[in-house]
């Protein structure tokens, strides 16, 4: 039989042979090397049986930053901590241990409870491991056969896992610990140069609440020791820059048991805060949305309409009201608003596209576990909006989402990449509305030359979505923006439009958000900075200190004037000695700092800029400087030209209020 190589050349090899036959048969070097081979996009286990036609590419050792590589080299790093726990703690029984981003876990129910303490010790038996060596035998079993193997041990949660497998039942075995296992595994332990288990946390089997709470044991492994140092050094700058030690640190919020999930803006966050609203609502306008501002509490029909209640109730907030019976929710989404507003009167087609943008507070049930600082929150402000199209404008308008929302990460330094989310098991509407949407919003990426991945199934009720994500200063991917494609909730609101051939048809909507979450937002703005925001986003843009009580008159005057110039300006007078003062506004990276003593005057200011540079300058000269860099930045978001306004687009006139 043959298989095809990467380079298109075909390789012969006995009927039956194996991914690590077709390596032997290239080079015994490659053989000895071999460590998973990819094929179609899928990995596969060496020990596997090719198929004739196959297209095959064998990743090695040298693949050490290759994700699959690394995927297949930290699955079997999970195997070893598996058999290093099961000989440290007899009686810990094993459920799952699989490879994930940045590492792997495996989930244990130990007969005590372990401390962080243990980590250490367990390393040192799998380093044990290691310097023995170990090597993966794979072997195909049956259900029943799996079932007694881990019944006879005791090993309650492989049974159940048995239960649930699908597809052919595999072994691997280490040493004198099997494990059931789908692989792919390396074919030995020789590829592990370097493994850290890195913490301890509480996980649910299988992820129900309701089951027993398993201690989950995460690591990572790396195919060098000084990959593994790199990666220890990102996590401590990740440390560093963890937006809730930042948030403290630069008196910009907090958060509180009285009020789970909802962060406390502090002045400094809100000018933030307020910075980014201000560009939010100046964007929008350029660009031909209205905002508009909807009720935060609507009756259950209002959600039953929507499909909410059906699909989303387990996390929303429902409110009972004291004199109507009626129950009343909190929108965790703008769109039945939005729905309502739209069908307050009747629509033309010369209404299309409209354009509504609100930024409110929505609010979602989160559970406990799930909050993280102004990541995960369940008080969310979104900078939201809804455009009404007809079928032909959709794919203009998303063009120009697309384009708003590179223009607007453009800002902030980072580069958008796009994921297509396809139609979810649990959906709305017919397979054909389906095709339709899903086709329209892959056209506009591959118009657009946006690079984009497409993940079937993770679409929304509703319809398919692209979905925008940016990587940060720290390589961390996020997701801020979503455009979703929606042909249902007009239909289930019952909105028309009067085409030009005057018969009703029903808008198409379209879901949009380019930052996210404003609270999520600025949580990743904090980490990608690192807290040193730059001038433009700074809540404090100058700190000026007098040195004694004799310079305060002269201090607040430059702080007055600069005031004055639109900059942020604050008067640091408490009585702390300079040194103390200017380390403080270091801390809290304030971009500069202006010493005012004896040798200060309007005409000469000691200036200190974050990041150690100092320099003399007159008051005017650092106006027009800081005025400039802010100009400078204003004059990229101008560049930023909005969409041409297309024919037969009229602006709404704004009294949709009834
Ligand atoms: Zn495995
Ligand atoms: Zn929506």
């Amino acid at each position: 039989m043959k298989v095809v190589l990467p380079d298109s050349s075909e390789l012969e090899l006995p009927d039956g042979a194996t991914g690590l036959d077709a390596a032997r048969a290239i080079g015994p070097r490659l053989a000895e090397q071999a460590i998973l081979l990819r094929s179609n996009g899928h990995v596969q286990d060496l020990r596997l049986p090719l198929e004739e036609g196959q297209q095959i590419q064998i990743l090695t050792t040298r693949d050490k930053d290759d994700p699959d590589a690394l995927y297949v080299l930290r699955h079997s790093a999970a195997h070893l901590l598996a058999e290093a726990v099961r000989r440290l703690y007899p009686g810990t029984k094993i459920a799952i241990g699989p490879p994930v981003e940045n590492g792997f876990y495996y989930d244990f129910e130990f007969p005590e409870p372990i401390g962080e303490d243990a980590l250490e010790r367990i390393e040192e038996e799998i380093r044990h491991e290691l310097s023995e060596g170990r090597s993966w035998e794979r072997r195909e079993v049956s259900a029943d056969e799996a079932k007694r193997f881990f019944a006879e041990q005791g090993e309650d949660y492989k049974v159940e896992l048995v239960d649930t497998a699908e597809g052919p039942i595999s072994f691997y075995t280490q040493g004198d610990f099997t494990d059931l296992c789908r692989g792919p595994h390396l074919q030995d332990s020789g590829p592990i140069k370097a493994l850290k288990l890195t913490s301890l946390a509480g996980a649910y089997w299988r992820g129900d609440e309701h089951n027993t709470q398993l201690t989950r044991i995460y690591g990572t492994a790396f195919f060098s020791q000084d990959d593994l140092d790199t990666y220890l050094e990102q996590l401590e700058e990740a440390r560093r820059r963890d937006h809730r030690r930042l948030g403290v640190q630069l008196d910009l919020f907090h958060l509180s048991e009285h009020s789970p999930g909802s962060p406390f803006w502090h002045p400094r966050g809100m000018v933030i805060w307020n910075v980014l609203e201000d560009l939010r609502r100046r964007e929008n306008a350029r660009r031909g949305y209205s905002e508009v501002k909807t009720p935060l509490l609507y009756d259950i029909e209002t959600y039953i309409t929507s499909g909410h209640y059906e699909n989303y109730e387990e996390n929303m907030f429902f409110v009972e009201g004291h004199e109507d019976e009626k129950r009343l929710a909190l929108k965790p989404m703008n769109c039945p608003g939005h729905m309502l507003l739209f069908g307050s009167r009747l629509r033309s087609y010369r209404d299309l596209p409209l354009r509504y943008a609100e930024s409110s507070t929505l609010h979602r049930d989160e559970r406990g576990g799930t909050l993280h600082g102004l990541l995960r929150v369940k008080h969310i402000t979104q900078d939201d909006a809804h455009v009404f199209v007809t079928e032909e404008q959709i794919q203009p308008e998303i063009d120009a989402m697309i384009e708003f929302a590179s223009d607007l990460y453009d800002l902030f330094g980072v580069k958008p990449r796009a994921e297509l989310s396809t139609r979810p098991e649990k959906r709305l509407g017919t397979d054909e509305q389906w095709d339709h949407a899903e086709a329209a919003l892959e056209q506009a990426l591959r118009r657009h030359e946006m690079e984009y991945v497409v993940s079937p199934g993770e679409g929304t009720f509703y319809g398919p979505k692209i979905d925008l994500h940016m990587t940060d200063a720290l390589g961390r991917s996020w997701q801020m923006g979503t455009i979703q494609l929606d042909y249902q909730m007009p239909m289930r609101f019952g909105l028309t439009y009067m085409g030009s051939d005057n018969e009703e048809h029903h808008p198409v909507v379209i879901h949009r958000a380019l930052l996210g979450s404003l609270e999520r937002f600025i949580g990743i703005l904090v980490e990608h900075f690192g807290g040193a925001f730059p001038l433009w986003l700074a809540p404090v843009q100058i700190r000026v200190v007098p040195v004694g009580e004799g310079h305060r008159e002269g201090a607040a005057t430059v702080a007055q004037e600069l005031r004055a110039a639109g900059l942020r300006v604050e008067l640091d007078e408490r009585d702390e000695t300079v040194g103390k003062r200017i380390r403080d506004a270091e801390v809290e990276k304030v971009p500069y700092v202006v010493v005012y003593g004896d040798r200060e005057s309007r005409e000469s200011l000691a200036v200190r800029e974050r990041g150690g540079a100092q320099s003399t300058k007159t008051l005017d000269q650092l106006r027009d400087e800081l005025l400039a860099t802010l100009s400078a930045w204003q004059a990229g978001a101008d560049r930023s030209s909005p969409p041409e306004q297309r024919s037969g687009e009229v602006q709404p006139t704004g009294d949709e209020v009834q």
